[in-house]
């Protein structure tokens, strides 16, 4: 997919937790190790990465106190190190799983579930979002609703579109809402408000013939255009008084003047004559008082 359009797609994905699920930046990202690893592996510039995901400079990356126990615990298998080094400039969510209570840190999924789902009621209390490449995980956390879930595949790390039972949840919110807005006594008020505006002071059973009144707009339109019916015959009226104006000088004009040239020409040319004789001698007498 392309970069813009991928973008364009986050956006609206995160727009939707945002309105739906009460997401606000900075978003909180839990990260896992195996996603750690992987981003180092492939050499990714991660918290970039995690902005432009989820579409927003303001995040907060966070690691449990199990993960980094559990990355210090194998360390020295290879692409470790650079989990624990990068795992280290994130903020550390204590997850409570400290080495007193717990002599060895709880399964990743075990960890993240409390953090996330604390109360196992299938919500996501805090508004965190996870980045994590373990399958099971991701899955798992599908079913969690209103969980924003990132992973890297082929070096690219991506934004899940909403899981089903989000989708499903914020349908169900969206409808409810839309239901409180009908049954909202402010809806009925904004509804008188606007009646008064339009100067109808009476009572409710009056509405439906003003409504009836509304149709009389329509057919005032109508009428418009039987005007405009009308109007083409002095349109018409002005345009052929128009074309006469402009067609004067460029197409009939040259022809009736040229008929009335022709005719005053054929009729006075005898006259011009004599009259082009006598100034001609006029002009002729003027010269010679000139010289
Ligand atoms: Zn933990």
């Amino acid at each position: 997919m392309p970069r813009a359009k991928r973008a364009k797609q986050y956006r609206k994905v995160m727009s939707q937790y945002c309105m739906n699920f009460g997401f606000r930046t900075p978003y909180q990202v839990l990260v896992d190790s195996s996603i750690l690893a992987d981003a180092c592996r492939f050499k990714m510039d991660f918290v970039k990465g995690l902005q432009q995901n989820l579409q927003a400079k303001d995040i907060k990356p966070l690691v449990t106190t199990c993960t980094m126990r559990k990355l210090y615990g194998s360390k020295g298998e290879p692409g470790v190190e650079d989990a624990i080094t990068l795992g280290k400039t994130f903020e550390r969510r204590r997850c409570g799983h400290t080495p007193e209570t717990h002599a060895e840190p709880l399964p990743e999924l075990e960890c993240l579930s409390s953090c996330i789902d604390p109360k196992g009621s299938g919500k996501n209390a805090f508004h965190y979002c996870l980045g994590t490449n373990d399958i099971n995980t991701r899955s798992y956390f599908r079913g969690v609703q209103g969980v924003p879930l990132l992973y890297i595949s082929r070096s690219v790390l991506i934004l899940e579109p909403m899981a089903p039972g989000s989708v499903a949840q914020r349908s169900r919110d969206e409808r409810a809402k839309l239901r409180a807005e009908i049954l909202k006594p402010g809806g009925k008020r904004k509804r008188d408000e606007d009646d008064e505006d339009d100067r109808h002071g009476e009572p409710i059973g009056g509405k439906p013939i003003k409504k009836a009144k509304g149709p009389n707009p329509l057919s005032v339109k109508k009428p418009r255009k039987k005007a405009t019916d009308g109007l083409p015959s002095k349109p018409k009226a002005k345009p052929t008084t128009m074309e006469g104006a402009e067609g004067s000088t460029p197409a009939e004009g040259p022809k009736r003047k040229r008929k009335r040239k022709s005719k005053a020409k054929a009729a006075v040319s005898p006259n011009e004559a004599a009259g082009s004789a006598e100034t001609g001698e006029s002009h002729g007498v003027e010269e010679a008082v000139e010289a």
